[in-house]
């Protein structure tokens, strides 16, 4: 962190999103893919078996590198559920993050395919859409160009790149640079193994420090 004109800079704050753990209820009901969107989408299908748990295990590690580096974090779910309010959904989850002017969104998956050969790391970044992401969609890109780069340096996982989605409610929403972060497959029996153990998490959450720190260092007018 280096200190502005004005003195010494407030430290960035980064906003952890681990996947799904909506109340089952709640994750069955409907909202729009966008503002004024008619596109209507599921909350949470619930994800891959065990992916929930997953996910907040790595966002607990990240947010513990995060902290010692001298960033803040919020969270939008610190235990099995979510309890945001204002519908409890992607657009809550969004909405968490936008008020508190995060510098970046991090979402935290991990996938599941019916191949279970499938296996690697791939992030998710929004596409441009005039009026939802326009404003973040270049560095939304490079966060997650610079994300994907350090996990997959950090796991030494397959490298799926990165991929520009559309309908991402969680995205669409979002007024800060957000990407979601497929951390691997839960079903390809060797990843899901590691996924589920302290160590690889942890490789993980330094991986995604690492991408987070290099996103922070770039010149504003580049990630701007
Ligand atoms: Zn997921």
């Amino acid at each position: 962190m280096i200190a502005g004109a004005a003195g010494v800079a407030a430290a960035a704050l980064i906003c952890l999103d681990p996947g799904h753990g909506t109340p089952p209820a709640t994750g069955q009901q409907v909202e729009p893919i966008g503002p004024g969107s008619k596109v209507m989408k599921i909350k949470d299908g619930g994800g891959a078996a065990g992916e929930a748990a997953v996910a907040l295990a790595i966002a607990k590690r990240t947010r513990a590198l995060l902290l010692a580096r001298g960033y803040r974090v919020a969270m939008t779910r610190t235990g099995p559920r979510t309890q945001l309010g204002n519908g409890n959904g992607n657009i809550a989850r969004a909405r968490f993050c936008n008020r508190r002017h995060a510098a970046l969104m991090v979402r935290i998956h991990a996938d599941g395919s019916t191949n279970r050969s499938q296996h690697g790391v791939s992030t998710l970044v929004p596409a441009w859409h005039r009026g939802w992401t326009d404003d973040i969609y270049r560095p939304s890109l490079a966060a997650g160009r610079a994300i994907q780069t350090a996990v997959v340096s950090a796991t030494g996982a397959a490298d799926r790149g990165v991929v520009k989605r559309s309908d991402l409610t969680g995205f669409n929403w979002a007024n800060v640079p957000a990407v979601l972060v497929e951390t691997g497959y839960l079903s390809n029996p060797t990843e899901a193994r590691r996924l589920k153990t302290a160590a690889y998490q942890q490789r993980i959450a330094a991986g995604l420090v690492g991408g987070v720190s290099a996103f922070a260092a770039l010149p504003t007018k580049r990630n701007r």
